[in-house]
């Protein structure tokens, strides 16, 4: 299927690894330049070199904390700088820490809101306008399975993504009629540096061995198997792409069948 990507300008936040980084591969292989980004400046200028060695399209590394708001707007103000539009725009950041209802503190509630939510609204805040006047734009917003059916010890991605798309599908309303699609897509448990990570955290804390918790997992997911980066990624790609031009305001998961609500 042609997905009309090529030429376009995509900026997929927090794509040194992961999810971001799988995505922005997948726009870059569609032919789109890309800005990547991440807090690192050595990681993700390396990153940069590998993706752009394999292809024909252009790889700007912007490093920048999402969590800062003076970040952002250089993020986008550079991006522009560099491209003088940005025609796809996939948020992400890396997920809130895992935590209960009576772990956390106001402190990290903001930290979270800022990274999650407030990350959202200041990227489209510096992209929308121009998409707007070109009458051309795609926004991706990743939240997680955790807006469709919360995880436990995941409190504040549990509440703040599900503010995500709350914002995300009004937004969608607000500029449909201008040729921006807003579309939210929902990872289940896939293989990343990200998951690792929680794995750990959980064996830990119940003294057990990593690979147990990830065999709980795989046993939970009806297609028995955590998925992976590239699944998602090929979601996303459709969902920036021409052919995706109805497909507004919507929130979709790609989890392996994990999800058991209807809709
Ligand atoms: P990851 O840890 O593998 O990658 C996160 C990326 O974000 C890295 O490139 C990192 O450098 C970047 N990053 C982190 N904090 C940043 C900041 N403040 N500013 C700029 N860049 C920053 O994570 P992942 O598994 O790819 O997850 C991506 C998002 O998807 C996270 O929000 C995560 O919670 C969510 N998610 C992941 C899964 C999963 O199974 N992997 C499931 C549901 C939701």
């Amino acid at each position: 299927m042609e997905l009309g990507l090529a030429g376009k300008v995509a900026l997929v936040a927090a794509s040194s690894r992961g999810l971001g980084r799988a995505t922005a591969q997948a726009l870059l292989d569609e032919g789109a330049d890309v800005i990547i980004n991440a807090r690192h400046a050595e990681e993700l200028t390396r990153v940069a070199e590998e993706m752009a060695a394999r292809s024909a399209a252009q790889v700007l590394p912007i490093v920048a904390d999402l969590s800062v708001a003076s970040d952002v707007e250089r993020l986008v103000r550079e991006a522009m700088g560099a491209f003088g539009r940005v025609d796809v725009l996939v948020t992400n950041a890396g997920g809130p820490p895992p935590g209960t209802v009576a772990d956390l503190t106001d402190e990290q509630w903001h930290s979270a809101c800022e990274l999650t939510l407030m990350s959202v609204v200041r990227l489209v805040a510096g992209v929308l306008p121009g998409m707007r006047e070109r009458g051309w734009g795609r926004i991706i917003n990743m939240t997680s399975i955790s807006v469709k059916q919360p995880l436990p010890d995941l409190v504040l991605s549990n509440a703040i993504r599900a503010g995500v798309v709350g914002y995300a599908k009004t937004l969608a309303t607000e500029v449909a009629a201008d040729g921006v699609t807003v579309n939210n897509v929902c990872p289940g448990y896939t293989l990343t540096d990200r998951v690792s990570a929680l794995a750990k955290a959980r064996a830990e804390a119940q003294g057990i061995a990593a690979s147990d918790v990830m065999a709980t997992w795989e046993a939970s997911i009806p297609a028995q198997r955590l998925g992976q980066p590239e699944e998602l990624a090929s979601l996303i790609a459709f969902l920036a792409s021409e052919r995706a031009a109805y497909v507004t305001g919507t929130t979709i998961q790609v989890d392996g069948g994990f999800v058991q609500s209807l809709l």
